[in-house]
């Protein structure tokens, strides 16, 4: 049976902006440290809810990626720097630094080749859920445009590897129901075979990373999130002091390991998955946007526990883009006059 598409575009969307809200007030935090105040998910909720304000720059950037390809019926890449740039009037909400000073040059007319900046941080992953959707039916163009996308802001090829890991699992799960379960063979030819069609040494060793990530998918969750927090980190930043705990370095590589391990790990329900995605500690909030645009085109919207969709700022307003980035694919897709 066909996938409700609809039902998983609106599920990755929330899953980000879930993720993103439930991991923003425990940003830069050790897992234990994190664990150590609540037993379970509905303790989590209940005693956390009043700090639960918002989302991040996550969500923020998630949503103008969508409004771009809504705008532009499609990728373009002059409309999504327009609503990259109108991103600073939101204003953003703890943005990353490379995607801040890369996004204020575009808006002082620099080219995006001389705006980008030579990070290799999360923050195209945290925003690719949108095209991982729109072009879950066309993979060589889903490939191409998460690239593009990561590029404008990010020159880094790490960041662009894994926009495209993430873009490439999303539409993956798109098809897949949970009631049947997937292939976890499948799923990591899929995810890797996007990034093999190159000889960039970083993208070679992303895939030696997802094939490590792979081989020890039984060792337990923190285990996991240990070996995998820091994994491919070339710079000193933090790292002493945090060697060798949970806590999940804003770096594309280990936050992107670390969001697919927690999601293969967590495969019982989107709630599950969001809990230790939010609470893996470090890059809390954006583990939860990435690992959550995984576990919402999974389980889709229907499978969300409503008092977490109605938990998020602006949710009306989510779903309302959610469903027009669908209107378009579904036009471009599903259309007897295409
Ligand atoms: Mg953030």
């Amino acid at each position: 049976m066909s996938s409700n598409y609809l039902d998983k575009f609106k599920g990755s969307i929330f899953g980000v902006a879930i993720g993103d809200t439930l991991g923003k007030p425990f940003e830069g935090m050790l897992r234990d440290a994190i664990h150590s105040k609540f037993d379970n998910f509905e303790e989590f909720i209940r005693e956390n809810r009043h700090i639960f304000k918002t989302y991040t720059d996550d969500t923020q950037l998630t949503l103008h990626t969508a409004e771009a390809l809504i705008k532009g019926r499609g990728f373009d890449i002059d409309i999504l720097i327009n609503e990259y740039v109108k991103w600073l009037d939101d204003p953003p909400i703890g943005p990353g630094y490379g995607c801040l000073t890369s996004i204020k040059k575009l808006r002082y007319g620099f080219s995006w080749e001389d705006a980008a900046s030579n990070s290799g941080g999360n923050g195209t992953a945290m925003r690719i859920a949108p095209i991982g959707l729109f072009f879950c039916k066309n993979i060589e163009k889903l490939i191409d445009t998460a690239k593009k996308s990561s590029q404008i802001t990010h020159r880094h090829p790490a960041a662009s590897a894994g926009a495209i890991v993430i873009a490439r699992a999303i539409a993956y799960l798109t098809d897949k129901n949970p009631n049947t379960g997937f292939s976890t063979d499948n799923f990591f030819n899929s995810i890797i075979s996007a990034i093999s069609d190159s000889k960039n040494v970083l993208w070679n060793e992303f895939i030696s990373i997802l094939r490590k990530v792979k081989a020890n998918i039984n060792i337990s969750l923190e285990a996991g999130l240990i070996k995998f927090s820091q994994i491919g980190v070339k710079s000193p930043y933090f790292i002493e002091h945090y060697l060798g705990k949970a806590f999940v370095h804003p770096y594309t590589l280990s936050t992107v390991a670390c969001s697919i391990f927690v999601f293969l790990k967590r495969l019982k329900s989107f709630k599950s998955c969001i809990y230790e995605l939010s609470t893996a500690g470090g890059d809390s909030d954006t583990i939860g946007a990435i690992g959550g645009s995984l576990a919402g085109a999974y389980y889709g919207f229907e499978n969300i526990p409503k008092n977490l969709i109605s938990l998020v700022k602006n949710h009306r307003r989510i779903i309302k883009t959610s469903e027009n980035l669908y209107r378009v694919f579904s036009e471009r897709n599903f259309s007897y006059f295409k």
